[in-house]
């Protein structure tokens, strides 16, 4: 398993997402939030995106096709385990 780099904040992170909108692999704690639009898409938004009016509510439309909403895992989960 190769450890990443986020380029955004910079911390070490073996579990990475890649942004739909700026196109950056990012750690989780920098996406804002993940939807799957089918059952082999994925798409995220990182929390730089999520603050531009545009790219966000392109986000929030695809929120309406979806009926499964998807959160990285451990995403503001601090335990960790379950
Ligand atoms: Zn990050
Ligand atoms: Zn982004």
């Amino acid at each position: 398993m190769a450890i990443e780099v986020c380029v955004r904040c910079g911390a070490k992170t073996v579990k990475t997402e890649k942004c739909g909108y700026c196109k950056r692999v990012l750690c989780v704690n920098c996406i804002k939030s993940c939807r799957k639009p089918s059952r082999t898409e994925k798409l995220c938004i990182c929390k730089d995106c999520w603050t531009k009016m545009g790219k966000r509510s392109e986000y929030k439309k695809v929120e309406k096709k979806v009926e499964e909403e998807y959160f990285p895992r451990d995403f503001r989960r601090p335990r960790g385990r379950r």
